[in-house]
């Protein structure tokens, strides 16, 4: 079955065909780089990397694209409030750009935490495109797109009889949400700043002359800006969480559109939300979780990879403790099944099992299903273990939980990576300080590398499984 995509464009699963035959132009839209990820940001990225690794298996080379929000999103995404870099630098009593390279490291570690391969893609920063942005003004300035209000430079959505198309934006109702704040100079409630100038009086962190003034660009300018940069003015596919499509989304293809005259994007995605013991992830609440709090609860990134991948990508998702580890249970049963597998000579692919998995990954990257396939194939007593390593070496390359890096061979015990024994030595550090869920949580790391730890009288003992 061909790949179909479910477009929200459209609002309708559709057979994917890019504009250029065998290769896929895709942008997700980035992290604001102010504080760690949470996990529900980083569902964004798992999806955009399955959805990566679903066009790779059916032979497109894929260019991908991330943008670091470091300057302009506001707290509340709005145009008003202050800038979330400005904010947090405060708090912290750092500067913007040192708040951004922290957290943009951050970003890195978490996303390769969970099996994304940073090196392919390519990651662009808001502030390194000033200049792309603002000549992206001035060509909607030379429109008649824009006009001028005390405080900025704003888009006018009357301009653009489309907007709102993505998802069918109910524009009355969106007037009356309370992510648009309530701008007297607006000429029309849905206008969005493109640029933003520096209050009077007070010298922001991070700040630009234009010739408009002083200032900065606002926030859904720098996607439009890069994304056209890197991909050209149509390209195929751009992703994000469904809170971004009445405003965010909108905003990109309303200014992007009116500027080019052309498509802007032609397969819009969209990831469902994440939320934790069923509350929206927030910091008001105090519920945010990150990579570093899963490991601290014992849980593996990797795990959190595969408990997922066990959702339809367009399903909402409630994280409890009890159901990612159940998933890290499920996981490291999988990797046990397969290491052993592995000691014996490596078959061939099972066309049947490749087939049926094709399917459901093609459908709307259905991983839900081709997990089960996956539970299937491991019992199938009709098939040869040799042809099961080969089979799910082969759904790997769409999970990514890369069980292609497992060891082969039980190994000596000098034969051990380095980062293996650092892990066991950190668990061990973690065993002394009787963190136990911290120490479980990298035994499951160890073991989700191929790997097993067991406590002996003199530290720890470690083997390929
Ligand atoms: P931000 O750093 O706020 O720009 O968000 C980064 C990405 O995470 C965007 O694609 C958001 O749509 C997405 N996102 C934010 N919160 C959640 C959540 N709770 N669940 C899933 N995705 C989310
Ligand atoms: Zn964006």
């Amino acid at each position: 079955m061909p790949l179909s995509l479910h477009n929200t464009l459209t609002g309708k699963k559709e057979p994917f065909v890019p504009l250029v035959p065998g290769q896929v132009s895709m942008y997700n839209c980035g992290p604001t780089v102010y504080q760690y990820a949470h996990i529900g940001n980083l569902r964004a990225y798992v999806f955009a990397d399955i959805l990566k690794r679903s066009l790779e298996w059916n032979k497109y080379s894929v260019n991908q694209v991330i943008n670091i929000t470091d300057v302009g999103h506001m707290v509340g995404d709005g145009d008003g409030g202050q800038d979330k870099m400005e904010k947090s630098a405060e708090l912290e009593k750092k500067s913007a750009q040192e708040i951004a390279t922290f957290y943009t490291e951050a970003f890195l570690e978490d996303i390769s935490a969970l099996n994304i391969d940073k090196f392919k893609i390519t990651f662009c920063k808001a502030t390194d495109h000033i200049p792309e942005q603002i000549i992206l003004i001035k060509k909607l300035e030379k429109k008649g797109f824009t006009y001028i209000t005390s405080d900025g430079v704003y888009f006018d959505t009357s301009k653009f009889p489309a907007y709102g198309k993505l998802g069918n934006i109910d524009l009355s109702g969106l007037e009356e949400g309370s992510r648009v704040e309530i701008n007297t100079e607006k000429k029309n409630k849905t206008d969005f700043a493109l640029w933003k100038f520096s209050p009077a009086g007070e010298k922001r962190q991070q700040e630009w002359p234009s010739s408009w003034g002083v200032g900065f660009p606002g926030w859904h300018i720098e996607c439009s800006a890069m994304s056209m940069k890197y991909l050209g003015e149509s390209f195929d596919i751009h992703t994000g969480g469904i809170d971004h499509i009445p405003v965010h989304h909108n905003n990109e293809i309303a200014q992007s559109e009116s500027a080019t005259g052309k498509t802007y994007v032609r397969y819009w995605l969209h990831n469902a939300f994440l939320n934790i013991d069923s509350h929206k992830i927030s910091k008001s609440i105090g519920n945010t979780i990150c990579i570093r709090d899963l490991i601290s609860k014992g849980i593996s990134p990797v795990a959190y990879r595969y408990w997922l991948l066990t959702a339809h990508y367009r399903t909402m998702l409630n994280f409890t403790e009890e159901s990612v580890l159940g998933a890290q249970t499920a996981l490291i049963k999988l990797i046990n099944h397969f290491i052993e597998w592995r000691q014996l000579p490596i078959g061939t692919e099972n066309s049947d099992y490749m087939k049926r998995f094709e399917d459901f990954i093609n459908d709307d990257l259905d991983t839900p299903k081709a997990l089960a396939l996956t539970w299937e194939l491991i019992k199938d007593k009709k098939v040869s273990v040799g042809d099961k390593t080969a089979t799910l070496l082969s759904f790997d390359s769409i999970f990514g939980l890369n069980l292609s890096t497992m060891p082969i061979q039980k190994t000596e015990a000098e034969e051990i990576p380095p980062e293996i024994t650092a892990l066991a030595e950190e668990r061990e550090k973690a065993r002394q300080n009787k963190e136990w869920k911290l120490a479980d949580a990298i035994r499951a790391e160890i073991t989700v590398r191929g790997y097993e730890v067991k406590d002996t009288e003199k530290g720890f003992d470690l083997k390929a499984i």
